[in-house]
């Protein structure tokens, strides 16, 4: 079954809102029909959203799309500093990052965390990236496919065949990110065929080979070409490389 490929930038803890609307429009700018067949997704900090959006709306005829890099799952309340996704869909996103591992990291996130959030973005109609990935001493234990199918397992467990319907699986090895170290392409894709088996458990056969699954960690100009080629690949999460237009739209090009 042939999916449709997806780019999504993760710009992190970069750019304020004036740096945003540059480089989205230099994004714009650069967009070409060519590329009409891969979705499109930036995802910067929410400070930008809006700024990047309306940048995105004043070219009316740009696909390219909004997502955020994180969400709390409770719609409303005395939670400081969060954030909802009804905010979120009221600032257009269509995409939003979740379980990234830097927020499992350093934000203390669990796997309970992470599939409450993805059940809130389901709500409101926002598809949720859904990150998973080991680390180097899982890997070196032997452990990867059984970590990762678990925090799969984990995401998904508040949600039916069809509320899982539009999420995006980001297999991201955290060992990789930002590292300049990555998987063989075949070691990436033994790991995103064992998501999508994991997929056809839950929800079914159909709804296994619908899956998109993106790649991330240290995905960059050299590299794309063999992941791409891989079966189980269908486009990446993006950080260092999305944050110059040239760069990302190479990747976006790559899986054109
Ligand atoms: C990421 O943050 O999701 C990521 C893949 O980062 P990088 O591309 O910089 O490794």
């Amino acid at each position: 079954m042939a999916r449709r490929p997806l780019l999504a930038g993760n710009w992190k803890m970069h750019k304020t809102a004036s740096e945003a609307t540059k480089l989205v429009q230099q994004l714009a700018y650069s967009y070409d029909d060519a590329y009409a067949g891969v979705d499109v997704v930036v995802c910067p900090p929410f400070t930008a959203l809006r700024s990047a959006q309306v940048t995105l709306d004043f070219d009316t005829s740009s696909p390219i799309r909004i997502g955020a890099q994180d969400v709390f799952w409770e719609p409303s309340g005395a939670y400081t500093g969060a954030i909802s996704a009804a905010m979120l869909r009221d600032v257009a996103c269509r995409f939003c990052i979740v379980g990234h591992s830097e927020r499992r990291m350093y934000f203390h996130e669990t796997d309970e965390d992470v599939a409450r959030k993805a059940a809130a973005l389901i709500g409101e109609g926002i598809a949720p990236i859904l990150c998973c990935g080991e680390t180097i001493e899982t890997r070196e234990s032997g452990r990867t496919l059984a970590f990762v199918t678990a925090q799969i397992k984990a995401a998904l467990s508040l949600l039916s065949a069809s509320d899982a319907e539009p999420v995006v699986v980001a297999y991201e090895p955290v060992w990789a990110i930002g590292t300049g170290r990555t998987p063989t392409p075949e070691q990436a894709d033994e790991v995103c065929a064992a998501i999508r088996d994991t997929y056809r458990e839950l929800y079914g056969v159909a709804a296994g080979e619908a899956l998109r699954i993106l790649y991330g960690g240290s995905m960059n100009v050299g590299n794309v070409d063999a992941f791409r080629a891989m079966p189980n690949i269908d486009g990446g999460l993006v950080g260092g490389a999305s944050l110059k237009a040239e760069d990302f739209m190479a990747l976006v090009k790559a899986f054109s």
